[in-house]
């Protein structure tokens, strides 16, 4: 039995897709949450056909199952936060917002993956219309990369996309602008309150699993208590170190050392 000196690790619930590569989804997630510190739970959305090259397709969780896991954990552990990445289509979708109802106060951090690096699809086509109608106004901090923000807000630059993604009902959004076409990678974090920018040394390469990592450290950190803009500030340096050591498992992308 574990005694009052054992040390304790706040639950996150990360809910995405699985990458059989081991850079991106549920991988980046179990690994950044873990190396963060906090316990990953996870419910798998989807099985996706990949490497570190391409994505050619993907096969979705019934969404029974997926309840009946979300029963179980709900029945045993309680949530200090909860991430999102891949969910693949509208159902998914439909059944991921009823579980949030059940876990009210828990931050949620929604990663809104549309697509992998190299273009190809993660979801369904209903999938944009379903993340912004359903999950986006239970989301604390979103974290879309410049095309998904582009295509979920139908906007061209990261300000516009910042406010019509916070329109959309999202308290806070993080538009990573590694995909921009500026000297070094700007980040805006935008809030009700006001926009944050970060500025960062572009980095050589193309990298899989960045964004999952980012979202899965946000997440952890709010577990941890941190504040909205903490968390982003942690997350990001976190990243930035993972992103310098990030190596190559095979012929494609560099993927995140995701270390402690
Ligand atoms: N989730 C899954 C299952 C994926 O396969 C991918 C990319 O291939 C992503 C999310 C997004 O990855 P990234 O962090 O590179 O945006």
């Amino acid at each position: 039995m574990p005694d009052s000196n054992t040390p304790t690790r706040p639950n996150v619930l990360v809910i995405a897709g699985h990458d059989p590569s081991g850079g991106a989804g549920i991988h980046a997630d179990i690994e950044a949450v873990h190396a963060m510190g906090a316990h990953p739970c996870t419910l798998i959305t989807g099985l996706t056909v990949q490497n570190s090259i391409n994505v050619t397709g993907f096969q979705l969780t019934d969404t029974t199952l997926l309840e009946q896991q979300a029963d179980a954990l709900l029945d045993d552990l309680s949530f200090a936060a909860v991430k999102i990445g891949m969910t693949g289509s509208a159902a998914i979708i439909d059944m991921v917002a009823r579980l949030l109802d059940r876990l009210p106060g828990v931050p949620v951090v929604l990663d809104p993956v549309l697509a992998a690096e190299a273009g190809g699809s993660l979801g369904e086509d209903t999938v944009p219309r379903a993340l912004l109608q359903q999950l986006f106004p239970k989301a604390a901090l979103v974290t879309p990369n410049l095309p998904e923000a582009q295509a979920l807000a139908g906007a061209e630059t990261i300000d516009a996309c910042g406010e019509a993604l916070l329109d959309a009902g999202a308290l806070s959004v993080l538009v990573t602008g590694t995909h921009d076409n500026t000297p070094s990678v700007h980040n805006h974090l935008f809030m009700r309150s006001g926009t944050r920018r970060w500025e960062t040394a572009r980095l050589p390469g193309s990298f899989h699993g960045s964004g999952c990592t980012l979202a899965s450290a946000c997440a952890a950190r709010l577990a941890f208590g941190d504040s909205l803009e903490q968390a982003v500030d942690h997350a990001q340096a976190w990243v930035a170190k993972a992103l310098e050591q990030a190596w190559q498992p095979g012929r494609g992308q560099l993927v995140p050392l995701r270390n402690g």
